[in-house]
């Protein structure tokens, strides 16, 4: 069997890829290994896929060469996908932060992508293994359990390792490897994080509580609201930061992100002298939440009995809880990988591997890494792009 182009994965990044070629005339075959393609656009954004971000920009990815992708994400802007989504007619809005979501379904972005492939020749074949990819005198030759095929440009989209029940595999980064690729060590990353079982323990009432925090680690603050969990620590500020988070760190959690909270309690010890240091601190969050993190940090007292050395310990202590997650949830639940394919390898026009012409990377796969809400998919849509163009 001989195509112009074969692409594995069909994914996001490598639906996109096809679509694009196949408008070109190019022939294009999709393998899948898995009896459904696309699985993780329909588990997306709690199953309303946030497809994109309207403020994507390279400040949104996390990669050792930060430059990387931004000829890619110049070439095909969040506009283009918008527009695609528009003359598809997909209903969508803006939930928080230019993150665009489905009003309806995440299946409405699986649907615009099938057709698209459809519209542009695109062949997918689902529940196909590849044993085997060796480069050949005009292309490269894939031994796959249908058979032998041939291609002049393969394209991997195999994605990165979250979600490992639900197809993912280190596919990528054995081929890169094959090819003398370098790789940086991956990681789960937009994962929460899970804590010491005495912590845990101490917290297990707040599970299903969400609060508006900042959180910051290595340099970096996020300001979204957090979640308890009875495993540890979720929500979007979490999942942020946990890109951010390297094993035996401490993250810093500001319960009181637009409040100066050390003037606040000494205004408070004025006006309410009588007051529990935990009543006051239960007209900021809810009464459960105020009592079991002044017990947890060591706060108790009527308000007249606080010197202005105790408020400013409290004060510190609900703007910078110091936490040391004993890990994260890993590739079980994780949205994305960390690190990757080194993107030096990789031309950034084309996607193609420098060290093997005809093969190309794309999507989660390689060393860069978006930042939660809609940026992993703008990301799989230019690079996506940017090869469909090329191949
Ligand atoms: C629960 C969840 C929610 C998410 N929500 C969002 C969101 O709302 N917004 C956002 O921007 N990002 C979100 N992401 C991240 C986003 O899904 C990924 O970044 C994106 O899908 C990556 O695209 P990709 O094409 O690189 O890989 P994928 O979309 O993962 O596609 C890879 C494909 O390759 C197939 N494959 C793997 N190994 C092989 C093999 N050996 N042979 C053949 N086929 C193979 C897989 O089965 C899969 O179909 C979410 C991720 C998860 C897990």
């Amino acid at each position: 069997m001989e195509f112009d182009v074969i692409v594995i994965g069909a994914g996001a990044s490598g639906l996109m890829c096809a679509a694009t070629a196949g408008y070109r005339g190019k022939s294009v075959l999709v393998l899948e290994h898995t009896k459904k393609i696309g699985r993780k656009i329909l588990m997306s954004g709690g199953g309303r896929c946030n497809f994109t971000n309207l403020h994507n920009s390279v400040e949104n990815f996390i990669s050792h060469n930060p430059h990387f992708c931004r000829s890619a994400l110049s070439r095909y802007r969040v506009s283009d996908f918008v527009e695609l989504v528009e003359r598809h007619g997909v209903e969508y809005h803006e939930k928080t932060l230019g993150q665009l979501f489905c009003n309806e379904s995440s299946k409405e972005i699986l649907r615009v992508l099938m057709t698209e492939c459809e519209w542009a020749g695109v062949q997918i074949q689902t529940e196909t293994t590849i044993e085997r990819l060796v480069a050949t005198d005009n292309g490269y030759q894939l031994v796959t359990s249908s058979g032998a095929m041939n291609a002049p440009s393969v394209v991997i989209a195999t994605g990165g390792l979250s979600i490992p029940n639900g197809g993912a595999t280190p596919f990528a980064y054995h081929i890169a490897e094959q090819f003398g690729l370098k790789i940086y060590p991956t990681s789960a990353a937009l994962v929460p994080f899970t804590l010491q079982a005495e912590l845990k323990e101490h917290l297990n009432p707040l599970s299903g509580v969400s609060h508006a925090v900042t959180v910051s680690c290595n340099g970096m603050t996020f300001k979204e609201n957090m979640l308890f969990t009875h495993r540890g620590l979720s929500g979007p500020a979490m999942l942020q930061i946990s890109s951010y988070w390297r094993p035996g760190d401490a993250i810093c959690v500001n319960f009181f992100p637009e409040e100066d909270l050390l003037a606040l309690l000494k205004v408070q010890r004025e006006e309410k002298p009588k007051a529990d240091i935990v009543t006051v601190m239960a007209s900021h969050m809810s009464k459960r939440m105020a009592q079991i993190l002044c017990e947890l940090f060591g706060c108790s007292g009527r308000m007249a009995d606080q010197s202005n050395a105790d408020l400013a310990k409290v004060a510190e202590a609900f703007t910078c809880w110091q936490v040391k997650p004993s890990g994260t949830e890993g590739y079980r639940t994780a949205e994305v990988t960390i690190g990757g394919i080194d993107t030096d390898e990789i031309n950034q026009k084309t996607m193609e591997a420098k060290l093997a012409p005809g093969l190309y990377f794309i999507g989660e796969c390689l060393d860069v890494t978006g930042h939660l809400g809609g940026h992993n998919f703008q990301w799989a849509w230019a690079s996506g792009f940017a090869a469909g163009q090329a191949v």
